[in-house]
């Protein structure tokens, strides 16, 4: 795959992502490079080696979905074009998933109200405590918060933005996050172990997005091999990693990985025509009620 594919050229001042998953970040928390490291990734020469923190967005067909607000958010959006929101969903309250929130600001001027924010209990506390200016019961004068219209949600299905979303849940350490399928596509990131609760729900997944942290094995997220089990057990036709760390270098890496496993990086894009058409079954809660 050509490096020219990291930051295609486009017209126009904003892009149209309708039918596509964006990968805006693919790191780690402390991104990749490391601050003060100077080993190979790190001083790569290679864009794919350069890894702002893990968040994905999706061209649905009632608008963007952004998945995860990271400290990179801003520069996320101005390298891609991405002019506008419609609905912010998180897999969990993580700093390195959360705190990029203020940036949404624009988005809310220019849509003159507040997104929906989709989120467990734990995600909406985070937030109310980090962002405590934006709930004053008082607006602040000049009114520089951003505007968030809380959507409380759990592992029942939900629809958003023209799709059925199936909360997926994963373990992350010592405690639960949510990854997400929406049609053939699972989104995975942040997670050392999914649950038997959860794997009936990757049956039949075309396209699986996955935490690959690094080789050595890790308290919080899956290592190289960990990783390639569950995507070798899901069986997806594409499995392309997340989250990675610099002990990951994108050609050295990428060149041991199976066929259909892939290292993502920023700015990959990822078509979803046809993904909508098959509609999910959810052995929990079904379709037809
Ligand atoms: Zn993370
Ligand atoms: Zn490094
Ligand atoms: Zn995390």
């Amino acid at each position: 795959m050509s490096v020219m594919t990291v930051h295609p050229h486009h017209a126009g001042p904003f892009r149209d992502i309708a039918g596509q998953l964006l990968f805006l970040g693919t790191g780690t928390s402390v991104g990749v490079p490391v601050v003060g490291c100077g080993c190979g990734t790190c001083t790569s020469g290679d864009p794919r080696n350069r890894r702002t923190r893990t968040s994905v967005a999706l061209g649905l067909p009632g608008g963007t979905l952004l998945v995860d607000t990271t400290p990179d958010l801003r520069s996320q959006l101005l390298r891609e074009r991405i002019g506008s929101v419609q609905a912010i969903l998180y897999t969990h309250d993580h700093v390195d998933h959360v705190y990029g929130l203020d940036d949404i600001r624009p988005i809310c001027y220019r849509a003159g109200g507040p997104v929906p924010v989709y989120c467990e209990e734990r995600v909406e506390l985070r937030i109310r405590r980090a962002f405590d200016y934006a709930f004053e019961p008082v607006p602040v004068p000049g009114g520089g918060v951003p505007k968030i219209a809380f959507e409380r949600i759990s592992t029942a299905p939900f629809d958003l933005l023209g799709v059925r979303v199936i909360p997926l849940r994963l373990r992350h350490g010592t405690f639960d996050v949510l990854g997400f399928r929406f049609g053939d596509l699972a989104y995975c990131t942040d997670t050392n172990l999914i649950p038997d609760e959860t794997w009936p729900l990757l049956a039949g997944v075309d396209t699986l997005v996955l935490d690959c942290l690094r080789p050595d094995r890790h308290p919080t997220h899956l290592s190289l091999d960990e990783a390639l089990s569950v995507a070798a057990r899901v069986g997806a036709r594409r499995t392309l990693f997340v989250h990675m760390c610099h002990d990951l270098e994108h050609t050295t890496a990428s060149a041991r990985l199976p066929a259909g496993v892939e290292m993502a990086y920023d700015g990959l894009v990822v078509p979803l025509a046809g993904v909508w058409g098959t509609p999910v079954a959810d052995p929990r809660h079904p379709r037809e009620r």
